[in-house]
């Protein structure tokens, strides 16, 4: 076949006129950083996943932080997360110094597995940090019955999660708290950004408070229109606050985000076409459970030859790849920490070497996911031969 000139990347952000427009517009209002733009994409992450209350922050990194700051967990705390996440998570349980515990995942659908999570949490256990895995959503009932046995938060990390749902309810929907990301690769961006939501009225007001400075009004209260200059610190908090110009952004991307979503979901029902019977991958396993798909990723398994000399093969094609994620128990300081150990997770481990994303993002043209699909058939086609 012949090779394209151009560079597939894995991902690019799908940015219109009209997120220019706003940012344009949010630039010539006066008001850039939170203000009105950051209190409306509030308000439509209440009404996408019905959750009574939403924090924007600087990143769902930012996000984590304040939640585990909130919710007082540090040194001698335990916090349940899968080793297949991103490594963001781990550090913030680290930084805390609390100790992550980690739960494997199945290997097909890359979910972590509810009875490893419920078999982890010990007296010292303060939270459960489930993943919804490249957009399908985690298997929240039984992690939330483990949860509540134990009387302990679930915190959803709903960073590749914007339009994901569980048995018939949004992610974030399901009284727990949530945490997504506006980050360049994820279903809607900001640039660099991510909401908190929850149910709880006394936890969403600390991370208010965490996200700016422990001060109770921010600028646009003080300095708005009626506003009050003075201000009290109770407990020093961090700067994390979303600005308006970012914020600007996200409004118009949760606008078309279903429209965004749905054209991932065409491409990877082409990419389940195209790559249909081909030896030596593994295709993505859709969980069982009823759910919505946001098709964040398209992951595949390489299982015939090495995965990083499969990924040099995409490389000459001129096609980016991603690898989400490397297992978190076996990063060298989490090993040196924690004394994680290869052979400790199995289903991660063997998913570990064999993972790789595939391009996917809404701009892609289904031409682009027909070139990667007869790549991938040369290439594995060489390996047999
Ligand atoms: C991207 C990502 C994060 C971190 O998001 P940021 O907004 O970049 O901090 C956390 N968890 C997972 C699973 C992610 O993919």
């Amino acid at each position: 076949m012949e090779i394209r000139k151009d560079f597939l990347p894995l991902s690019r952000p799908d940015i219109g006129e009209e997120e220019i427009d706003a940012v344009a517009a949010s630039l010539r209002s006066g008001w850039i950083t939170s203000g009105p733009k950051v209190a409306e994409l509030e308000d439509r992450f209440r009404s996408l996943t019905g959750a009574p209350h939403a924090v924007a922050v600087s990143s769902a990194t930012a996000g984590l932080h304040i939640v585990l700051a909130a919710l007082g967990i540090g040194e001698g705390d335990e916090v349940v997360t899968p080793s297949m996440t991103f490594a963001s998570t781990v550090n913030q349980i680290a930084l805390r110094g609390a100790r992550p515990a980690f739960a494997d995942n199945d290997y097909g659908t890359l979910q972590v597995l509810p009875a490893e999570v419920e078999r982890l949490i010990t007296p010292r256990t303060r939270a459960v940090i489930p993943v919804h895995f490249a957009g399908a959503p985690a298997d929240l009932d039984p992690i939330r019955a483990a949860a509540d046995r134990a009387g302990i938060p679930v915190i959803e990390d709903a960073a590749h999660a914007v339009g994901t749902s569980y048995r018939g309810k949004p992610a974030g929907g399901h009284g727990n708290i949530a945490i997504y990301s506006f980050h360049p690769i994820k279903n809607i961006t900001t640039g660099e950004g991510g909401m908190v939501t929850c149910d709880d009225e006394g936890l969403a007001r600390k991370l208010r408070l965490l996200r700016f400075h422990g001060i109770e009004r921010d600028a646009w209260k003080r300095y708005g229109k009626g506003g009050a200059p003075h201000y009290d610190v109770r407990e020093p908090g961090y700067k994390y606050n979303l600005t308006d110009l970012q914020a600007a952004m996200g409004v118009v991307q949760m606008g078309k985000v279903k429209e965004m979503n749905g054209r991932r979901a065409l491409l990877a029902s082409r990419y389940f076409e195209g790559l249909r019977g081909v030896g030596g991958i593994d295709l993505p396993v859709p969980p069982s459970y009823p759910h919505e798909h946001s098709w964040h990723l398209f992951i595949v398994k390489v299982t015939s030859t090495d995965r990083d000399a499969f990924i040099g093969r995409l490389a000459e094609y001129n096609i980016g790849v991603g690898l989400h994620f490397p297992p978190c128990h076996l990063l060298a300081y989490v090993r040196e920490r924690f004394g994680s150990k290869e052979g400790d997770l199995p289903g991660c481990e063997l998913a570990g070497r064999r993972i790789l994303s595939l391009p996917l993002f809404p701009g892609m043209a289904d031409g682009d996911v027909d070139y990667v699909c007869a790549a991938i058939r040369e290439i594995l086609g060489e390996v047999r031969a």
